[in-house]
Order: C-alpha cells, then sequence, then structure tokens
C-alpha cells in the first residue's frame, strides 16, 4: 500500500484554518460572554431600582393612608353616636380615597357600627377575626396580615384606633384590601412592566405572597425563596435565584419598613440572555462568508508558498530529469528559504553537470596531444551517419617516425607527435575535428566539406610540415590519403579502408604527399 506523503500545502492550510477557526470560536464566545455580564448587571440593577421605588412608593402610600385613618378617627369620635353621620364618613373615606375595597367603623367591643359599601350587610356584627381582635386590644394602628373575612374574602385589613378627647378608646376605623380582586395595590405596583418577562410581587413577613399580577398566587407562601427569606429579614439588593417554581431568575428586592413586606422585581434569566443568543447566531450566520472567502484566500496563498518548494522537491527527485536545470531556474522564488535553496540546487546542479563534461571531455581526449581520441572520433561519424552528413576524412601518418625515435629518443618523439598536433589545429577550420587516430597515426574529420577541400586543408598541412623545422630538430613530413563519406564507402570501416589504402599509396609514391581517394593524382609537394 501507498503511503500518503503529507504536502506542505496541505499543512498550511491545515494550520492556517485550525487558528482561523480557532479565533474564530474564541473572540464568538468572548463576545458572547460579554454581552451576557452585562445584560445579565444591567437587568439585576434595573429590577434592583424598580424594587426600590416600588418599596418607597408603597412605603409613602401606607404612610398617608394611616395618616387619612387617624384624621377620620378624630372626626368619627366626635360623631360616634350619630349613625347616619357615620355612614356618611365611611362612604366618605371609601369614596374620596378609593384606598380600600371596604370601610368599617366598630365600637370598642368590634360590633361593626357602619360599613361602606352598606350591601356588605355587616352592621351589628362582631369582628371576630384575629387581625380585629388584635387591633381592638393592642388600639394602635395597625396593618393586619392576609386572612379570611367574615365575607369570605382574603383580606388584609388597615386599622386605626378612635380615642375621645379624654382619651377613652371608642372603637376603631378601618378599611380591606381585596387580595384577590383589583385592589390599590394593582394601582401602584401597575403590570406595564410585564411585557418584557419582568413582573412584581410582595411577599409579607411570613414570606406569603400578598400582590401577584397572577391572583391565583396569593397567599402562597413562597419562603423557600432565597430573596424572599432576606426580605423577611428586612434586607434590600439584587441577585440571580432560582425561585419556588424552579425557574432561573434576576430579582431585585426591596423592604417596605410601615408594613413589614417586601417587593420583587424580577425577570426570567432566559428571557434576559435571548438578545445575547440571537446576536452570537446571527454573527455565526454572517460570518460564514468571511470564511469561505479566508478559505478561498488560504488555500490560494498556500498554493503560492507551496508550489516553489513543490517543484524544488519534485525536480530535485526526477534528477535524471533531461532539462533539469531550466526547469529549476524557472521556478518563481519570492521568499527566503526558496531563494536560497534553488541558488543551492542550481549551483550544486552546474558542479555536477560540470564534472560530468568534464569526465566526457577526458574520455574523449588524447593525453599527449589534446586532440579528439579514437572514441570521439567514432562518435563524431556515427552520429554524421545517423544524420547522413556529409564529410571527409584525411588519415595522415608521419614519414620515418620511427627514426625520430632511435635518434632522438621516445621523449623528442613525442614532442614532435605534440608539435604536429598544433600544427594540425593552426590548419584548420574551428567545425573541422582533428583527432589521434593511434602511435603517429592522425585524422581530420572535415563535415560537409567535399574531397578536394579535404584535400587542400591535408595540403595546407603537409606544406606547413615541410616547411617548419620540428623540435628535434630536423624536418618531419607527413603522407596523407583523403576519402568522402559517401561518396567513397557507406560505413566508417569501409571509409577509413580507404583512406588508409590511399596513404598507402602516398607512402608508396615516396611520402610527404597527399593522395586523394580513386583520384589517383598525385599531388606532389
Ligand atoms: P613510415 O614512413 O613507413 O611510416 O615509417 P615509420 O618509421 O614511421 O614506420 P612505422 O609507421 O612502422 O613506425 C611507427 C613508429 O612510431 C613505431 C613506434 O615506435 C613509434 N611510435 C608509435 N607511437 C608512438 C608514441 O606515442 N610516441 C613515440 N615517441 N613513438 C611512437
Ligand atoms: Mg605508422
Ligand atoms: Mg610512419
Amino acid at each position: 500500500m501507498k503511503r500518503m506523503k503529507l504536502s506542505l500545502r496541505y499543512l498550511i492550510v491545515f494550520v492556517a484554518l485550525l487558528s482561523f477557526i480557532l479565533t474564530l470560536i474564541s473572540s464568538l464566545l468572548s463576545g458572547y460572554d460579554t454581552n451576557k455580564q452585562t445584560l445579565l448587571t444591567s437587568t439585576l440593577e434595573t429590577n434592583r431600582m424598580y424594587a426600590e421605588k416600588l418599596a418607597q412608593t408603597t412605603e409613602s402610600f401606607l404612610q398617608t393612608t394611616l395618616q387619612t385613618l387617624s384624621v377620620s378617627a378624630a372626626e368619627i369620635a366626635l360623631i360616634m353616636d350619630d349613625e347616619a353621620a357615620l355612614l356618611r364618613e365611611a362612604d366618605r373615606l371609601k369614596m374620596q380615597t378609593r384606598t380600600f375595597n371596604s370601610v368599617a367603623i366598630t365600637n370598642a367591643a368590634g360590633k361593626v357600627l357602619a360599613t361602606s359599601p352598606q350591601s356588605l350587610d355587616l352592621r351589628g356584627k362582631i369582628l371576630e377575626s384575629p387581625s380585629s381582635k388584635e387591633a381592638l386590644e393592642e388600639r394602635r394602628p395597625l396593618i393586619s396580615k392576609p386572612y379570611t373575612g367574615i365575607t369570605g374574602r382574603l383580606i388584609i385589613f388597615i386599622s386605626y384606633p378612635i380615642f375621645d378627647q379624654e382619651h377613652n378608646y371608642l372603637g376603631l376605623v378601618g378599611g380591606t384590601l381585596y387580595l384577590k380582586e383589583m385592589n390599590i395595590l394593582n394601582e401602584i405596583l401597575g403590570e406595564h412592566f410585564y411585557k418584557d418577562g419582568s413582573y412584581v410581587y410582595v411577599v409579607d413577613r411570613d414570606g406569603r405572597i400578598i400582590y401577584h399580577q397572577d391572583q391565583s398566587r396569593v397567599n402562597d407562601i413562597v419562603d423557600g425563596n432565597p430573596v424572599v427569606r432576606k426580605l423577611m429579614n428586612g434586607q434590600r439588593g439584587a441577585e440571580r435565584v432560582i425561585n419556588t417554581k424552579n425557574k432561573d431568575m434576576l430579582a431585585g428586592y426591596s423592604y417596605i419598613p410601615t408594613a413589614d413586606w417586601g417587593v420583587v422585581s424580577q425577570r426570567e434569566t432566559a428571557v434576559t440572555l435571548a438578545p445575547a443568543k440571537a446576536m452570537l447566531k446571527k454573527m455565526i450566520v454572517t460570518s460564514f462568508p468571511f470564511l469561505f472567502v479566508s478559505l478561498i484566500f488560504i488555500i490560494w496563498l498556500s498554493n503560492k508558498i507551496a508550489q516553489p518548494l513543490h517543484k524544488l522537491a519534485y525536480y530535485t527527485e526526477n534528477s535524471t530529469e533531461k532539462n533539469q536545470e531550466k526547469h529549476i531556474a524557472k521556478i518563481s522564488a519570492w521568499y527566503y528559504e526558496v531563494i536560497q535553496l534553488k541558488k543551492a540546487l542550481v549551483h550544486s546542479l552546474a558542479f555536477l553537470h560540470n564534472r560530468i563534461n568534464y569526465s566526457n571531455h577526458q574520455s574523449k581526449t588524447d593525453p599527449l596531444t589534446k586532440l579528439t581520441n579514437r572514441r570521439g572520433m567514432d562518435e563524431h561519424m556515427k552520429k554524421w551517419l545517423e544524420e547522413e552528413t556529409p564529410f571527409s576524412l584525411i588519415l595522415l601518418d608521419i614519414d620515418h617516425f620511427k627514426r625520430v625515435n632511435d635518434t632522438y629518443g621516445h621523449a623528442e618523439g613525442d614532442h614532435v607527435l605534440q608539435f604536429l598536433a598544433m600544427q594540425m589545429a593552426g590548419s584548420v577550420e574551428p567545425h573541422h575535428i582533428c583527432c589521434r587516430y593511434g602511435g603517429e597515426e592522425f585524422v581530420i574529420l572535415l563535415p560537409d566539406t567535399m574531397q578536394q577541400n579535404a584535400v587542400k586543408v591535408a595540403e595546407r598541412l603537409r606544406s606547413k610540415m615541410e616547411g617548419t623545422v620540428s623540435p628535434c630538430g630536423d624536418i618531419v613530413t607527413i603522407s596523407a590519403g583523403v576519402a568522402s563519406y559517401p561518396d567513397h564507402a557507406s560505413d566508417l570501416e569501409a571509409l577509413v579502408a580507404k583512406a588508409d589504402s590511399s596513404l598507402y599509396e602516398a607512402k608508396k609514391r615516396g611520402r610527404n604527399q597527399i593522395v586523394a581517394f580513386e583520384l589517383n593524382d598525385i599531388i606532389q609537394a
């Protein structure tokens, strides 16, 4: 199984995307968290202030109410025997103040002397409830606990004692609030707040609900609620709380000293945090196109970064590639690492190729004369044969070379060979190739050259040798045979053989001369 190679491009995309997504998530979450904290804090503060305001309003309402009753009690003390006047006073209290659901005036024994409305039909009856008894016994202003009155309603009774000038206790005047019906508390505490999920309730000192906009909850005991317990201790504040209905609430609470009540203004936490959640969702949705564009940009950029390295890696792996160097030179290196790698690669390749070229050259060069050796010569001719390039071949041999060796020594003989090589190089044109065929035999290859022109070149060399003193101090001459491809032979061996036969002919005819194959003309020196 072939193992997948991890490529730089995918690594870059992966790392970039990972960091991008992590950043996005953390910024979304921290945005959400800040938003959430702000909402929690501001809602708690709003509820605290609202509870405070309602507590103050209720407090001053109760003070005013007690004040009203005290003024009324002084009036009533003067008309205690006038039944009609008492009825009028009861009606006035109920109608004028609009505070009470009902009003009652009793004598010191608790017998009802007058009520408003009169339809209550309580006249002559004795008030028996613990609250009214407490008021009658204690003879002081009193705000009762909720209780079920004679009429069967759940009520709160607010009463004031009546004394005459001599400070004799005459009875009491009081008003009720019908807790389960519309009463003054509804007006004071209102319901306008309810629409944004907030609402208000009031508890008494026992943790019993005396006001709630859901009237079915009035009279419930909720002293399990931590906020209610704090109110029962007379504390004020705001906090997040799980209420007795197991709901997470943000509650502000404040204390009403006159009645020993507490007011709570609260809002459900989930409702409060809904905008933050909606905003988070919106942010996620709006960031998607941005994410998409970024993804495309990241892929483009990572390609741009990875591609030069990828190509360098590819062309290095495929080092047998023909135009390796050209390909590498074309790679666009636009940042430090690639620039350096590319430079290093080009240098080392150049070095390698130089080495290869050098040893190639060495293997085709004769070390003594620096001319092309037999192998190089064969390569050239084979190539021309393949390409069907016409060419001429001069095969030349030094005359009586053995004598040079014998007379001056082998080393001197070598100098003569080098001297001849120099003369050859000086006699030919740049595209002609001078070769050492072996021993003291040499070849000149002349591509795209007709035989008669090759003969002219050979003749030029011969006459040069004849006219120049060689390093050994004697004049050394040469003989040569000239043959052409494809005029005289269609393969190498035959062509060399033809030139060789002409060379032999030249030697036979007395040396120091050139013989063109088949021409049989002797070009005399
Ligand atoms: P001819 O005119 O018939 O060619 O006479 P020649 O003396 O040149 O005869 P031949 O071709 O038989 O002799 C070649 C001599 O060249 C034999 C050999 O000692 C000598 N020789 C061959 N290679 C070298 C070489 O590399 N260096 C030296 N110094 N002599 C060489
Ligand atoms: Mg020879
Ligand atoms: Mg010879």
